[in-house]
């Protein structure tokens, strides 16, 4: 029995059997882990609060047979309480756990930029100090851009060309007027400079922007975002089709 220590975001949790919990946790140095809380369900322990989602642990494992198990739980910072209250920001905040959860696919494979980008998300939203729906869409823009999928934001995605007109989500960002597929959409020129300032963390630039733009700048992000989760998905069960395909053959 190998016992380790790690912090990390607690991404979800859910029920196993009677009284246990699984936690998943994005962690700083072994990256997404799955452990079990022993006996968190059957009392109102102090133990299984500290592993709610949102909050920053410090936690104590010893490595099983098929998942680890939490010895130990410490709260570094809750940050789920600065959202309890504010609807808007619950919701960025939930739909930045799930997003790192589905970007993330691999188990104990370092993930330390992933694990920074979501603390420093938690923590910018729970300050109040921008807009909710910005500081989502900026997490998304980054964590698509850690992920290895940023949009391209300055030239054509197709041919580089420094003019462009559009937006298409299967071309991988913006698009010139020659390589721009049917059904591209057109937004504004501040919105794709919004996005811009998004992904460099150009926060004046961000904040100074109009509503308009913000909300076109959100319908495309989450759009660019959905077409890549799905498209990772598709892409790793075709992997596992093939890998299974070969086993049977084999
Ligand atoms: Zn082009």
């Amino acid at each position: 029995m190998t016992l380790y220590r790690d912090e990390g975001i607690v991404l979800r949790t859910h029920k196993l059997g009677e009284a246990d919990r699984i936690v998943t946790v994005l962690t700083r140095r072994t990256g997404k882990i799955r452990g079990v809380a022993k006996g968190v369900r059957r009392t109102m322990s102090r133990f299984g609060a500290r592993l709610e989602p949102f909050t920053h642990v410090d936690l104590q494992l010893h490595t099983g047979r098929t998942l680890d198990v939490i010895t130990q739980a410490e709260t570094i910072r809750p940050y789920g309480e600065a959202f309890v209250a504010d609807y808007p920001r619950y919701t960025a905040g939930t739909a930045m756990l799930e997003t790192a959860d589905r970007l993330i696919m691999a188990e104990k494979e370092p993930a330390l930029r992933h694990f920074l980008l979501l603390v420093g998300g938690l923590r910018t939203l729970g300050s109040g100090e921008h807009e909710a729906r910005l500081v989502l869409d900026a997490y998304f823009l980054r964590s698509l851009a850690v992920a290895g999928y940023a949009p391209a934001l300055e030239e054509c995605a197709r041919c580089r060309a420094p003019s462009v007109r559009a937006f298409a989500i299967v071309a991988g960002g913006v698009v010139c007027g020659t390589c721009r597929p049917a059904g591209a959409a057109v937004p504004a020129g501040e919105t794709i400079a919004l996005m811009v300032a998004l992904l460099k963390g150009d926060w004046r630039s961000a904040d100074a922007s109009e509503g308009r733009h913000r909300a076109e700048c959100s319908g495309l992000v989450a759009a660019y975002l959905q077409w890549h989760l799905e498209h990772g998905i598709r892409s790793l069960r075709h992997v596992e089709r093939e890998r299974t395909e070969r086993e049977l053959t084999t």
